[in-house]
């Protein structure tokens, strides 16, 4: 194995989503999220394990879109902003774009893309608004080697409230946009839920964009508990190795800023990971790691490639021994969500901004 190294659990991440595929309809198609190189997952080693597994993916932008074409011939929903110069390579690769303004509707057609068309109903993000729709369908309708696949949209406040007023008003705004829509393109497919609407309302998807439930991660706490019997299985670990394993007397200080003073003799072992590895500066004398099964907190600031951990509890613990960063050792875990709660951040964050420079390898 490499000195630290992201284990991704295949199997987990093939059953998370047979779990979700359990919440929506058996004709429903479901699409997996691998923008941002998979969650910080890593974007080969998880479309290789859910290849057979989904009926496509969904990136974010070109560059993602040339990656993911290494490694299947899928469909793929690219549902960022692509540059007009990039369209045709996009369109040759199969990508399916995203259409929210008419600039871009020559390039489109001359391409003959695939588009799915974003309407911004009460997001205030990408799209176009339900008013602007009427004048976006006759610009499209003069183009038609343009092939429109879906109307789609995106909820904006489900996950973190148990109050759903703001998504129905969401879904009855888009549903209403649809039936226009439909008029000009009958039979057209449209899909609004990611993992949090999969789990909380039912809104008449044909596809289903499903991203942290695939990682076996949840949107936030409360559909946790409201969904703790769909048994998601957290896919990813983040190990290393102690570097170094020694003991500094009493009143020694530990890393930059001397944050830290060793209150007495105390064993600490230096990890070889920091915050240029996508371990939060934030963690400094707050995270915690596990070594030989047991917590050991992080000692001083978090330095750009190593910090300190205090060994005081991980008996006999040696150079080289196994250190987990995020993930399971022995009978415990270090949860994504912990260390989103200690440094004022969500799950998602944690996991996308472990560098991708680090290897993946599927265990
Ligand atoms: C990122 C994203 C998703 C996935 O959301 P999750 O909460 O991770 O399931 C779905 N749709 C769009 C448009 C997105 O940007």
């Amino acid at each position: 194995m490499s000195l630290s190294e992201i284990q991704i659990d295949s199997d987990a991440l093939r059953y998370n989503v047979r779990s979700l595929r359990s919440l929506v309809g058996s004709g429903v198609k479901l699409i997996a999220v691998v923008k941002a190189n998979a969650y910080g997952h890593g974007l080969a080693t998880v479309v290789e394990a859910l290849n057979g597994e989904v009926d496509g993916f969904q990136v974010d932008d070109i560059e993602e879109l040339r990656e993911i074409r290494q490694v299947t011939d899928r469909r793929v929903l690219v549902l960022g902003y692509v540059a007009r110069e990039d369209i045709a390579e996009a369109a040759s690769l199969g990508g399916e774009l995203t259409l929210y303004d008419a600039e871009r509707l020559p390039a489109m057609a001359e391409a003959g893309a695939k588009v799915h068309l974003k309407i911004d109903a009460l997001l205030g993000r990408q799209g176009v608004l339900p008013r602007d729709l009427p004048e976006m369908l006759d610009a499209l309708a003069a183009y038609p080697s343009i092939e429109v696949l879906t109307a789609y949209a995106h909820f904006a406040n489900i996950e973190d409230t148990t109050d759903l007023v703001h998504a129905i008003d969401q879904m009855e705004l888009f549903d209403c946009a649809f039936v226009a829509i439909r008029n000009r393109y009958p039979g057209l497919g449209r899909h609004i839920s990611a993992t949090s609407g999969v789990m909380t309302l039912e809104a008449g998807n044909d596809l289903v964009r499903l991203g942290i439930g695939t990682y076996g991660m949840y949107p936030s706490s409360a559909l946790e508990r409201q969904h703790a019997g769909l048994g998601l299985r957290p896919a990813l670990r983040w190990v290393s190795r102690l570097a170094q394993v020694k003991t500094l007397p009493a009143r020694h200080p530990v890393g930059y800023g001397l944050t830290y003073i060793a209150p007495r003799e105390i064993t600490i072992g230096i990890v070889p990971q920091g915050y240029g590895d996508g371990y939060d500066r934030g963690l400094s004398n707050v995270g915690e790691v596990l070594v030989r099964g047991r917590r050991c907190r992080v000692l001083g600031r978090v330095a750009m490639n190593m910090f300190a951990v205090d060994l005081s509890d991980a008996d006999g613990a040696r150079a080289e021994d196994e250190v987990v960063l995020l993930g399971a050792q022995g009978e415990d875990r270090i949860s994504a969500e912990e260390i989103a709660i200690r440094i004022g951040t969500i799950n998602y964050e944690v996991t996308t901004r472990i560098s991708p420079l680090l290897p993946r390898r599927a265990a």
